[in-house]
């Protein structure tokens, strides 16, 4: 099997070409990245030199060059994941996310149909997407798989725009295809513009933890491995033409989730308790600003018998841990571009 994984270099994306590489030596794993700002080869270092692993360097959003790796190399299937994937960012500069998010995946659908042509037996377009797409919920109910598509940010519309061009390859040219949307991640290698390990970061460096509004936003969080082997299974297991709500069954108010950081921070750093959490500061909201998400993954837990394998709890112990135990990842990736955003946004 030859398998493309778009945007591997990212966040979710290592920790799912890490998974396939390490789980199946028969497949050859593609790694598709054009190393934007958010990709990093140093999420991968490990499993670099694996002779079932290829980094290739490209952009979804040429699609001269997208037609010809899809020429040159008969995948089996795609693992779509590259995307310009922050909220705050798409505030600033909606084009690049219409550019990578809609256009990108669009090439990806073409090039796809036109080298499969009607020859879809053993094919699989998977389509990596966010519970952002369905807009925002009040104090109660759930997302499931039939919630309307409702998007409020810049993002979440590009993400809402390619998981219905997926969708429409299906029904018109009859792709094979899968779509999960899945809740908030956190875990190792992820890049600190995002919530948790910025956090991480601004507490080991003492600097103040800008939080939004008033803090009651509420989100559910995913451990990322949890993420990974839930796409190993819809990927092996899942049913054609469908979509899977993937989560935590894990709801935080960011400020309980703060305190909570700052807890096992002043832990692990040998601090009073409620030292770190001295650093909150309250800072204007985004627009758009969705108050509350929250993931049914009934359906993937009845059909596939998939369910989180970690607490919160565990999972924050394994982040914190691994920030303390790869400080040359953390210095690598706050040295350089991140610096002058991380300006621009909160200063
Ligand atoms: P990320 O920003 O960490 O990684 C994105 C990767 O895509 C980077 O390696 C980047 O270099 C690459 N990329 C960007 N533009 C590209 C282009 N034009 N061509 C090729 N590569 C390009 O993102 P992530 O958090 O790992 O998210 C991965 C996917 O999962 C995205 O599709 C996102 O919408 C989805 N998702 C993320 C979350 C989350 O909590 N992070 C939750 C649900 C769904």
């Amino acid at each position: 099997m030859n398998i493309l994984i778009t945007g591997g270099a990212g966040f979710i994306g290592s920790h799912v070409v890490r998974r396939f590489v390490d789980s199946y030596p028969n497949y050859n794993i593609y790694n598709l990245d054009a190393l934007t700002y958010a990709g990093n080869l140093e999420n991968l270092k490990d499993i670099d030199s694996k002779p079932n692993y290829k980094f290739i360097k490209g952009d979804i959003v040429d699609e001269g060059f997208i037609n010809k790796l899809f020429m040159e190399i008969d995948f089996d299937g795609v693992i779509h994941l590259a995307a310009e994937s922050h909220v705050d960012r798409s505030i600033e500069d909606p084009l690049a996310f219409v550019r990578t998010n809609i256009i990108g995946t669009v090439n990806l659908l073409n090039a796809a149909k036109n080298t499969w042509k009607d020859k879809f037996e053993g094919k699989r377009f998977y389509h990596v997407s966010t519970d952002e797409v369905y807009g925002a919920l009040g104090e109660e109910g759930l997302f499931t798989e039939t919630t309307s598509y409702d998007p409020n940010s810049p993002y979440s519309a590009s993400k809402a725009s390619s998981d219905h061009f997926v969708r429409a390859y299906g029904e018109t040219y009859g792709l094979p295809f899968v779509i999960t949307n899945c809740s908030n991640n956190y875990g190792p290698y992820h890049f600190p513009e995002k919530l948790i390990p910025l956090f991480i970061n601004n507490i080991m460096e003492n600097k103040s933890l800008p939080v939004y509004g008033d803090g009651k936003y509420t989100r559910d969080w995913l451990f990322v491995k949890d993420h990974a082997r839930a796409i190993d299974l819809v990927f092996h297991k899942g049913a054609n033409h469908d979509t899977y709500n993937i989560g935590g069954f894990n709801e935080w108010q960011n400020i309980d989730l703060v305190k909570l950081l700052c807890k096992v921070m002043d832990n692990k750093l040998n601090r009073t308790e409620g030292e770190s959490e001295k650093l909150i500061t309250y800072v204007k909201d985004r627009p758009g600003h969705d108050l509350r998400y929250a993931i049914d993954a009934t359906k993937i837990n009845k059909e596939l018998g998939w369910k989180p394998s970690v607490t919160f709890e565990e999972g924050l112990e394994l982040t914190v841990d691994w920030y303390f135990n790869n400080p040359d990842w953390l210095e690598h990736v706050t040295s350089g571009d991140y610096k002058e955003y991380y300006k621009k946004m909160y200063s």
